[in-house]
């Protein structure tokens, strides 16, 4: 039995059967809702899909023709998209709490891949769809400049939250801790930092919902009420964090530091190439 939840917990699922295969896919719309450098998706048999609650609460966007994002009105986490007559449903697997034992099979949309991720498996990657999935090709989305030059601009997938911060960030980490595999329902979550007086919202900030977790001093999430795309939150005062996957641009740096990798997901491939803490870095 695999069970899985949003970041508040409002929204649960288990998934009482195998998995059919898991997929991460890199494409822009995955990360921009996401916030993280790909989505990982478990393809399984309705029968053996349940939701555990909060199905009559489930906010969805349509990101395309027929591309429906459904994420939790309360934390934005997305959760499993489970379309009505489809043949499978799509499980978020960063919302997983146990292991699939199964491990995933392919990269899709390599071809869009974050300009600051590193594929550091040696699984199939294609360009889009793999073929013999008989999909539709992907859709053009539009490219949102910085109004400052030099600026580095980030949006939701609606396009209605856009924000940009100048100079480079403090720093930019992987983060595999529990929370923010829920939050990003992705393999984990990496962000960059950037002081708060270098960062400015262009459009939207009256759509962001902010949630904090009441258990919690600090960690919640930030999401466009719309789309239900992460995006930036004061995380301290003065600092800000902004979930990678909304960036528009090449923030010129890579993420340089794997943290909570002993919570990290048993399927997710760690990058060794930067250092790994269990924790918090000493
Ligand atoms: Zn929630
Ligand atoms: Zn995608
Ligand atoms: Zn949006």
């Amino acid at each position: 039995m695999l069970t899985g939840a949003c970041l508040c917990g409002d929204v649960g699922f288990e998934v009482d059967g195998d998995l059919i295969e898991i997929a991460h896919c890199h494409c822009s719309a995955c990360r921009k809702f996401h916030g993280s450098a790909y989505a990982t998706f478990g393809a399984v048999d309705p029968k053996f899909f349940r939701w555990t609650r909060g199905e009559e609460k489930i906010a969805h966007h349509q990101s395309s023709e027929h591309g429906f994002r459904h994420f939790c009105p309360r934390c934005g986490s997305a959760v499993p998209a489970n379309p009505e007559g489809g043949p499978i449903a799509l499980a978020t697997m960063g919302s997983v709490a146990e292991d699939p034992n199964i491990r995933p099979a392919v990269h899709i949309f390599a071809g869009s891949k974050a300009p600051w991720h590193t594929i550091v498996d040696d699984l199939p990657r294609h360009e889009e769809y793999p073929p013999e999935w008989g999909a539709p090709s992907g859709i053009d989305r539009p490219v949102r400049e910085a109004e400052t030059p030099g600026a580095t601009p980030g949006s939701c997938l609606c396009g209605e939250v856009r924000y940009e911060y100048d100079g480079p960030p403090e720093r930019m980490v992987n983060c595999h801790c529990s929370r923010c595999r829920r939050q990003t329902s992705g393999a984990y979550g990496t962000f960059v930092f950037v002081a708060e007086d270098a960062f400015r919202w262009l459009t939207g900030s009256d759509s962001i919902v902010d949630y904090k977790m009441p258990e919690a001093d600090i960690k919640g999430s930030a999401f466009c009420r719309h789309c239900g795309s992460l995006v930036p939150r004061l995380r301290d005062p003065g600092g800000m964090q902004i979930p990678a996957g909304g960036l528009d641009a090449d923030p010129g740096v890579k993420p340089a530091v794997n943290i909570f990798t002993g919570s990290k997901a048993p399927w997710s491939a760690l990058d060794e190439s930067i250092p790994c803490f269990a924790g918090y870095p000493e």
